[in-house]
């Protein structure tokens, strides 16, 4: 395994995990600002990458925009727009019955992704669904037992919140698999059709592409078994100790992206 500052060295773009790595709700990291100037300084890119289906990418943007970082759409990424890509690749002419929020529908609708109702569409796509209901839910399996094929955009199992944590689109997709025996396959990390679509929005190589994030099965599990990169940091949900019971192996692991910022400090001598 390359060394911590090796990885750090050879990458040409971070794709950044949001929620747990630059903030914590709507509370901005004292020390993302100054990690984002030092990426750009040293002459490397960042993106921006969200599981989070239940918003869509303007409304990500708006988000960084009142924090205080601007950015612009080619460096927002979410997972709408990777099943959104498949879907136009493959089944560009099937028409979708969307359990997911106006966000995620309105980011179908506009990639001209046909969008039906209820039952007589031809397949099923489960997002996060902050707005989901009863009816949605036996519409969805319904269409499953029928036999039609149902899409997950991300296979997070909670979203972290103020709050605590709440349920997210993995969740509400093991429901379905229990009343209708069929799991989805899913879009947003750790799926190689996200690692792809990140290539392909960043034309970079994949060696040269590093993830970092806060959570083991999606920001981590995304890079293993490709060349491509990851680091831990342990601002958000995992903990070293996650790391101890095994299972996901992060490249390296950093208290946080301040940690990575002294690093590329110290390598290009600024
Ligand atoms: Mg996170």
């Amino acid at each position: 395994m390359p060394a911590k500052n090796d990885i750090i060295k050879n990458t040409q773009c971070f794709v950044l995990d949001m929620d747990g790595t630059i903030y914590l709700g709507d509370r901005l990291f004292d020390f993302t600002t100054e990690f984002l100037s030092t990426v750009e300084r040293c002459g490397k890119e960042y993106v921006f990458y969200t599981n989070n289906s239940s918003k869509n990418a303007d409304a990500y943007i708006s988000k960084l925009k009142n924090m205080g970082i601007a950015v612009t759409a080619d460096k927002m990424l979410i997972s709408n727009q990777v099943i959104i890509q498949y879907m136009l690749s493959n089944y560009a002419k099937k028409s979708v019955y969307i359990v997911g929020t106006r966000y995620l529908i309105d980011d179908f609708k506009a990639a001209g992704i046909k969008v039906a109702d209820g039952r007589d569409a031809d397949m099923v796509v489960l997002g996060f669904d902050t707005t989901l209901t009863y009816e949605k839910l036996c519409i969805a399996c319904d269409m499953v037992r029928d036999g039609k094929k149902i899409l997950g955009v991300n296979p997070d199992l909670n979203c972290p919140t103020d709050g605590g944590f709440i349920p997210d689109c993995g969740s509400m997709a093991a429901l379905i698999e229990s009343s209708t025996g069929v799991r989805p396959e899913f879009f947003g990390k750790p799926s190689k059709h996200t690692l792809e679509y990140v290539k392909q929005c960043t034309g970079k190589r994949e060696e040269s592409i590093t993830f970092i994030g806060d959570r083991l099965y999606t920001d981590i599990a995304i890079a293993e078994g490709t060349t491509a990169h990851s680091i831990l940091v342990l601002t958000g949900e995992s903990s070293l100790s996650d790391v101890e019971q095994g299972g996901y192996h992060p490249d390296a692991i950093c208290g946080s992206l301040a940690e990575i910022t002294d690093i590329l400090k110290d390598i290009y001598k600024l």
